[in-house]
């Protein structure tokens, strides 16, 4: 019997931002067997992967090689035998100094198939990340990529510093900030002018991205002070002066602040990209998990019961999720509602609502249970049948003052809520190491559940430094009773709200 053979997929991850993948690369992520990735390879990607694929670390930061490269080959060769589809996922572009040629040359040996996706590579991307266009027409046509990984004592260099010093227009080095004495010595003892701009971008495109500029003659001084560390590329060239007037990344108003965000994990995609995109590092800590209830029985009975309703009220996005889920397994659509007023509580379950083809007849001006309580005042309500399907523990204000109103309230449990306790070892660990700059709490049962997740007698310690955002005064208030000490509460009750009030607070800073 002949051997099942495998493939190898070398691909470019890109520099950093997990947004910088292309869609072949993504492609291969979802069909591989195994993942093989290194260190420069954002996390974020081996999210794509099928939850049956094994996912190998292979390190590989400057020194620290988990598995060395005769290994990583072996495994590839290995794998690949096996009849595996493997990716080697590799920081940037694999040809570009990622010792892809190397890894090629052993599949080739083995006999093993293999095709190569390219990558954005670090070169391209940390600059113009920093703002810095490594051509421009008026100021340079050419540019090289340098290793700046050459032992400084090894008699003859390979690099031809001549040629680079007095030729090449914009320089780019990888690997070099351990050696950047030696590469501003000889760039200036060949030639260079010492008053030649320079800039490092540690972590490029990441949320850690920094950037310092300086000349050839400052620039090891001015890195000292900073203490940057690998990874980092080295631009040297004029058009680092570009810089000052294009640099966008690093301006954004959340630019490497470290956010907490404690809403359910299935909510909290929306408000995690506003604030990445924003610049922002987050931690997502989910205290809540939404869950159906013991039994669908009532709302079920709701549902057949519908055209005795006047009105169905939605206080939040998961009630209209879950009420549609139980409409479709009776196997009926929208048109159920054809003759049920339909209110929701804000933008977000309206939206929701929208979702499903069904428009709100009221939706209040503020987003809380006081709010359609006041949209309803001008709403004749008295022996109305109101139906109000939504989480077990939700506050009892809204049934309360309908009730008061004259109406005929149901309260429906449509789910419940549950602690959930995800990633609340590497947040203690954030918390206590001072990196987070800010808790997020988009709701009161946020606060009570994270509250819970705190040791107590290290609670004061913990968050005295940190910065504590609420969506809105009920939560805020909650937070406060818990001990919390509220710095910022969103203006307007939604999740965009609380986007802005942050991007205030940390403006202001
Ligand atoms: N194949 C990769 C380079 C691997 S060599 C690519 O195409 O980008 C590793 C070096 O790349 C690091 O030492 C650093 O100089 C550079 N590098 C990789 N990712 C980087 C990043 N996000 N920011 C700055 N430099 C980076």
């Amino acid at each position: 019997m002949t051997e099942m053979r495998g493939k190898v997929y070398l691909v470019g991850a890109g520099p950093g931002d997990p947004g910088l993948i292309t869609l072949k690369g993504k492609e291969c992520i979802e069909q591989a067997d195994v993942v093989v990735y290194d260190y420069l390879a954002a996390p974020e990607l081996l999210g794509y992967a099928g939850e049956e694929a094994e996912l190998i670390y292979v390190g590989k930061k400057g020194g620290d090689h988990t598995l060395s490269q005769n290994g990583i080959n072996a495994l590839l060769v290995e794998k690949a035998g096996q009849g595996c589809v493997v990716t080697r996922l590799k920081g940037g572009d694999p040809f570009i100094f990622g010792r892809g040629g190397e890894e090629v040359e052993v599949l080739i040996d083995a006999g093993i198939a293999f095709e190569v996706v390219p990558g954005v590579t670090s070169a391209v991307a940390a600059p113009a990340y920093a703002g810095i266009p490594l051509t421009h027409r008026k100021i340079t046509s050419t540019v090289a990529f340098v290793t700046g990984h050459e032992d400084p004592q090894k008699e003859s260099s390979n690099i031809d510093w001549q040629s680079l010093a007095s030729g090449i227009g914009t320089l780019v080095f990888f690997m070099g900030v351990k050696n950047l004495d030696h590469i501003t010595t000889q760039l200036v003892q060949h030639g260079m002018a010492p008053d030649k701009p320079v800039a490092l971008v540690e972590w490029g495109t990441t949320p850690r991205q920094r950037t310092i500029t300086g000349t050839l003659g400052t620039i090891n001084a001015e890195v000292a002070k900073a203490g940057m560390e690998p990874p980092a590329l080295i631009v040297v060239g004029d058009v680092v002066g570009l810089r000052e007037r294009m640099k966008w990344f690093e301006t954004r108003p959340l630019l490497g602040k470290q956010i907490v965000i404690t809403r359910a994990r299935k909510q909290a995609s929306g408000f995690l990209k506003m604030l990445s995109d924003a610049g922002a590092e987050c931690l997502e800590c989910p205290t809540i998990e939404v869950a159906p209830p013991p039994s669908w029985d009532a709302l079920d009975k709701a549902i057949t019961g519908l055209p005795d309703y006047d009105w169905l009220i939605f206080t939040s996005v998961n009630g209209v999720t879950f009420f549609f889920e139980r409409l479709f397994a009776a196997d009926r659509d929208s048109r159920a509602l054809q003759h049920t007023h339909v209110a929701a509580i804000g933008p977000a379950t309206a939206q929701r609502l929208m979702d499903f083809g069904i428009r709100c007849d009221i939706i209040p001006e503020n987003y809380r249970a006081e709010s359609v309580v006041a949209a309803f005042e001008g709403i004749p309500v008295a022996g109305k049948k109101i139906l109000l399907p939504r989480a077990k523990e939700a506050r009892s204000i809204l049934p309360d003052e309908l009730t008061r109103m004259g109406a005929l309230v149901e309260e429906i449990t449509a789910y419940v809520t549950k602690i959930a306790d995800h990633n609340v070892e590497t947040m203690l660990a954030c918390l206590e190491n001072g990196d987070i700059d800010c808790l997020t709490f988009t709701s009161s049962s946020t606060v009570r559940n994270f509250k819970r997740l705190l040791p107590p007698d290290k609670f004061e310690t913990l968050i005295k430094k940190t910065t504590v955002a609420c969506i809105g005064p009920i939560t805020a208030e909650t937070a406060e009773s818990h001990g919390f000490d509220v710095d910022v509460v969103a203006r307007e009750y939604t999740i965009p709200g609380l986007y802005a009030a942050l991007v205030d607070h940390f403006s202001a800073d």
